[in-house]
């Protein structure tokens, strides 16, 4: 795991660059338990769409015109819990008017969790096991409510789209960026305009 840590396969991820521009803290890898999450995730992220969505598809994608619930960790906090709403709403009107956290029997599950990884991303979609990490760095309610709403662009099949051909929830590393009217088209090019929720 330290040889992950430490080698050259987190220097060719640019991981700064890709998920998050959040500076590394010397010596911030060197607990333990710090090493086997960057390792999970390092592995994890070398297939995740939060690296190059280029390289390949978004695997596990779910379409925003059906019922998808995001389950939050047992061990949520109320302001976590906040954001993960925020995210929600912030999609609600914006092309996935079905995204929620009640349950709805027969609609796909999206596990959502928290995870401390020393700043070096602000979240992420393990695509290929249909999971999303948000780092515990961010502490900001807005800031956090962003990045779920980002990591949610890519459940959806987004991509990132570079800050130099437009402004996006889809830039790298935003934190500021709602969902704009062209993710919007964005999601109708992949899946068609949904129609509106049902009450
Ligand atoms: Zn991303």
């Amino acid at each position: 795991m330290a040889a992950l840590a430490s080698g050259p396969g987190l220097r060719r991820l640019d991981l700064r660059r890709t998920c998050g521009p959040a500076p590394l803290r010397p010596g911030a890898f060197l607990n333990p338990l710090r090493l086997r999450i960057l390792a999970v995730l390092g592995l994890a992220m070398l297939a995740t769409a939060c690296v190059d969505s280029t390289v390949r598809p978004i695997e596990n994608t779910h379409t925003p015109c059906q019922p998808l619930v995001i389950v939050p960790p047992a061990n949520v906090t109320v302001a976590e819990l906040l954001s993960i709403d925020d995210a929600i709403e912030l999609w609600h009107g914006r092309g996935a008017p079905n995204l929620t956290r009640e349950e709805v029997p027969g609609a796909p599950h999206v596990p959502l969790r928290f995870e401390t990884a020393a700043g070096m991303f602000y979240g992420i979609y393990l695509d290929h096991i249909g999971e999303l990490v948000i780092n515990t760095t961010l502490t900001d309610r807005r800031e956090r409510a962003i990045t779920i709403a980002h990591e949610l662009g890519h459940v959806m099949g987004l991509v990132h789209i570079a800050r130099t051909t437009r402004t996006s929830l889809m830039n790298t590393g935003n934190l500021v960026t709602p969902p704009q009217p062209s993710d919007t088209a964005a999601l109708a090019v992949q899946w068609g305009a949904c129609p509106p929720a049902a009450p």
